[in-house]
C-alpha cells in the first residue's frame, strides 16, 4: 500500500510512519528538516528492507511547495492508497491580548491549507482507483477552544470542516475519510512542559488506532476518532 505520511520525522507523524512500516507498506515522508527525513528513512531500510521509503524535505505551510510536493508523489506513484496529513504546529495566542502580527494566518497555513492542497492534489491519484483512505489529523481543539489556543482552534475547526466535506464527496467514490481527534500527546510539541507521563497519551497509541481503522472491512468506516488521556484533559 503506497501511503504518503506529512510531519513524519517527529511525535505523531513519525509514530504512524514507523507502524505503516510495521505493517509492509511503502512509504512517502516529509518534513521540513531534510537531515531528519535521511536519519528516519536510514532507520527505517535498516528495520524494514522491504518497503519502499521515499523522503522530501516540503514546507507544508507554503502552497507551491505542497503543490509540487503532490507532483512528485504522483509521478512516483500512480495510486495512492493512504494519504496522512499530520503536519501542523501549535503557537500560543488569545484574542483578547496583544499578540504576535501573523499567528492565524501561520496556523491556517501549517494545519489547513497543507491538508487542502495536498489532498486536492493528489485526489486524482487516489479516486479513479475507487478505493483508498485519507486521515486528516485534526485535536480535541477541532471540537473546543482551550486557553491561549484560539488560532490552534480555528484552524483545527476548519481542518475538522474540510474533512467532513471530503467524507461526503468521496462516500461515493469508495474512498474512506477519517477525521482523528488526540488529545494531549507527549511528543516534541510539550517540550520544556512539565507534566508526569499518565497525563499525556503515547504518539504510538495514535498511530495504533490508524493500524487498526484500515483493518476494517470495505463496508465500514470509522468517521471521526476522539482520543484523550485517560485521566481527561490537562
Ligand atoms: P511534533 O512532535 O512537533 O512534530 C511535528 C512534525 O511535523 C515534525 O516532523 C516536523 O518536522 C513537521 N512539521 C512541522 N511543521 C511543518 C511544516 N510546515 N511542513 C512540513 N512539516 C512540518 O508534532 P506532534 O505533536 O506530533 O503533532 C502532529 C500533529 O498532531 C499536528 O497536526 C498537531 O496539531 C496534532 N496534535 C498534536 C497533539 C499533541 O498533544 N501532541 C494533540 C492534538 C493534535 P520539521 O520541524 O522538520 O518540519
Amino acid at each position: 500500500m503506497n501511503t504518503v505520511v506529512t510531519g513524519a520525522t517527529k511525535g505523531i507523524g513519525k509514530a504512524i510512519a514507523v507502524a505503516f512500516a510495521q505493517e509492509g507498506y511503502n512509504l512517502f515522508l516529509c518534513a521540513r528538516t531534510q537531515k531528519d527525513l535521511e536519519t528516519l528513512q536510514l532507520e527505517l531500510f535498516e528495520a524494514y528492507p522491504s518497503i519502499e521509503i521515499h523522503i522530501k524535505a516540503v514546507d507544508m505551510s507554503v502552497k507551491q511547495e505542497v503543490i509540487a510536493f503532490a507532483g512528485l508523489i504522483r509521478a512516483t506513484w500512480s495510486h495512492v492508497h493512504i494519504l496522512v496529513n499530520n503536519a501542523g504546529v501549535w503557537l500560543p495566542d488569545a484574542l483578547l491580548e496583544k499578540k504576535e502580527e501573523g499567528i492565524l494566518e501561520k496556523l491556517i497555513e501549517t494545519n489547513l491549507y497543507s491538508a487542502y492542497y495536498l489532498t486536492q492534489n493528489l485526489l486524482p491519484s487516489i479516486v479513479p482507483h475507487q478505493t483508498g483512505h485519507i486521515f486528516n489529523i485534526c485535536s480535541v481543539a477541532s471540537l473546543q477552544y482551550y486557553p491561549n489556543s484560539a488560532s490552534y482552534s480555528i484552524s483545527k475547526f476548519a481542518l475538522l470542516g474540510y474533512t467532513k466535506a471530503l467524507r461526503e464527496e468521496l462516500k461515493p467514490h469508495n474512498v474512506k475519510v477519517t477525521a482523528v481527534l488526540p488529545g494531549a500527546t507527549r511528543t516534541d510539541a510539550w517540550k520544556g512542559v512539565e507534566v508526569p507521563d499518565n497525563r499525556l497519551m503515547q504518539a504510538e497509541d495514535v498511530a495504533k488506532t490508524l493500524v487498526a481503522i484500515v483493518g476494517l472491512g470495505d463496508s465500514a468506516v470509522v468517521e471521526e476518532i476522539l482520543m484523550r488521556p485517560q485521566l481527561g484533559d490537562l
